[in-house]
């Protein structure tokens, strides 16, 4: 497999871009090599600048749930474009975007944004602004966008107030941020027990998809939701991956919806762009309704909901019915159950995790992963050489082992089998 193009295009992009790349998982220094620039995508296969094709399990991080350039997403978006790319005022696509998400999931409001670091970065300034309080929650392992206050590691013991996981982020800035173990229940008491009346919000991730896919335990959200309830602070159930993706209403609908809890606030991204830069945020009514214009907490966007973007995202969400769903859960059990049947025949020790559609493999684990000290035990040795094997093979898996792998409407594990079964052939190599 050539990569002469890749190379050069690596080489250039390096003079005039740190490390390379615009996001720094693509530079692929968790597995090492030269990463691949992708010239063009079409439903399950990416080709890149050298002419390889892959079969496509990354979606670009979770936003290509029909699949790449979709026949009728692209029509909407160029007639879209045609009509004129930003006016800076309403426009009706976004409106019908905020229609679709109301519809689809427990929030009554929705306020457009960018990124989804945007939408937990607001989402938590509303909390504070509506709770009149600054501390704020979030669990190890769980990944909401490059906010300052987010960005966080717990010290030592299991309530400690964040330290500054990154330079450039001061101390005070993440003093207010109490960092827990993910499902871990006891932990959370003991937190509200000892700063209950400072904390603005619980923020997490509906299921956790940045440390690979570790659910949340049965009831654990529930949880939250309660504790949160009880003191006065707010849950923000972050759904910039899961949601729309997980299941039709996000992982909500495999979790709130029957365990009958509801976030206060919740995070939206990735799927609702449909490949744009396209997110939003949502919640209770008299929350929302603490942001300016009506209320009192400032947050705006020059290309907040787009005309293009939320016609991409609205697009997308119209074509992604419940039979797209149910094909999707139909193709990620079929890879799941290709991944580990050749696995176990090469006698690698292995976890399979799941979260709705979305999967991720712990390599050299024997136990179910529950939080990120379980996540941070396996071999990621074993996985670098697996990824570098089926990237041979013509399978494009996401350059890190703490990364949710993620089909589309498109994949056809039938029609896609050649690469896929080299599996097979990749999978003594991370044997070793
Ligand atoms: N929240 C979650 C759960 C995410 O997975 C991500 C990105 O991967 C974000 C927030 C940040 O979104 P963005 O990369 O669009 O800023």
């Amino acid at each position: 497999m050539s990569t002469t193009a890749s190379e050069a295009l690596f080489a250039r992009a390096k003079q005039v871009s740190p490390g390379g790349v615009n996001s720094p998982v693509r530079a692929f220094r968790a597995v090492g090599g030269t990463p691949r620039f992708m010239a063009s995508g079409a439903g399950a296969w990416l080709t890149d600048a050298d002419g390889n094709r892959f079969v496509d399990l990354v979606g670009s991080w979770g936003p290509m749930l029909l699949g790449h350039a979709h026949p009728e997403v692209i029509e909407a978006v160029t007639a879209a474009a045609a009509r004129g790319t930003s006016f800076g005022t309403p426009a009706e696509p976004e409106v019908l975007l905020a229609e679709e998400i109301v519809d689809r999931t427990p929030v009554e409001r929705v306020r457009m944004v960018s990124s989804g670091t945007e939408a937990t970065m607001s989402a938590i300034r509303l909390a504070r602004g509506f709770t009149g309080r600054d501390k704020i929650v979030k669990f190890s392992g769980c990944y909401h966008g490059h906010v300052d206050a987010l960005l966080a590691e717990a010290g030592s013991g299991v309530v400690t107030l964040g330290i500054p996981g990154t330079p450039g982020v001061p101390a005070h800035v993440t003093a207010d941020t109490i960092v827990l173990p993910f499902n871990d229940p006891a932990a959370v008491d003991v937190a509200f027990a000892e700063y209950g009346d400072q904390i603005a919000c619980v923020i997490t991730e509906a299921a956790a998809g940045n440390m690979g896919v570790v659910p949340p335990a049965p009831g654990f959200n529930a949880h939250l939701a309660r504790t949160c309830a009880a003191h006065g602070a707010l849950f923000i159930s972050d759904e910039v991956m899961t949601g729309f993706r997980a299941a039709r209403r996000g992982h909500w609908d495999l979790d709130g919806a029957v365990e009958g809890w509801q976030p206060d606030l919740m995070t939206f991204g990735k799927v609702m762009g449909g490949g744009f830069p396209a997110a939003a945020f949502g919640g209770r009514a008299d929350v929302m309704d603490l942001l300016a214009p009506i209320g009192p907490v400032y947050q705006a966007g020059t290309l907040s909901g787009n005309p293009v973007a939320t016609t991409a995202g609205l697009t997308t969400l119209r074509l992604a019915t419940p039979e797209v769903y149910e094909r999707l859960a139909a193709t990620s059990t079929q890879v799941q159950a290709l991944v580990t049947g050749a696995l176990t025949e090469a006698g690698v020790q292995h976890v399979v995790q799941t979260a709705g559609t979305m999967f991720s493999v712990f390599w050299g684990v024997t136990e179910p992963v529950t939080d990120f000290a379980g996540a941070q035990a396996q071999d990621t040795g074993a996985y670098t050489a697996f990824f570098h094997a089926m990237l041979d093979a013509g399978v494009y898996l996401p350059p890190s082992a703490y990364e949710s792998w993620f089909v589309s409407a498109a994949h056809d594990p039938e029609v896609d089998s050649a690469p896929l079964s080299r599996l097979a052939e990749a999978l003594p190599v991370a044997a070793r």
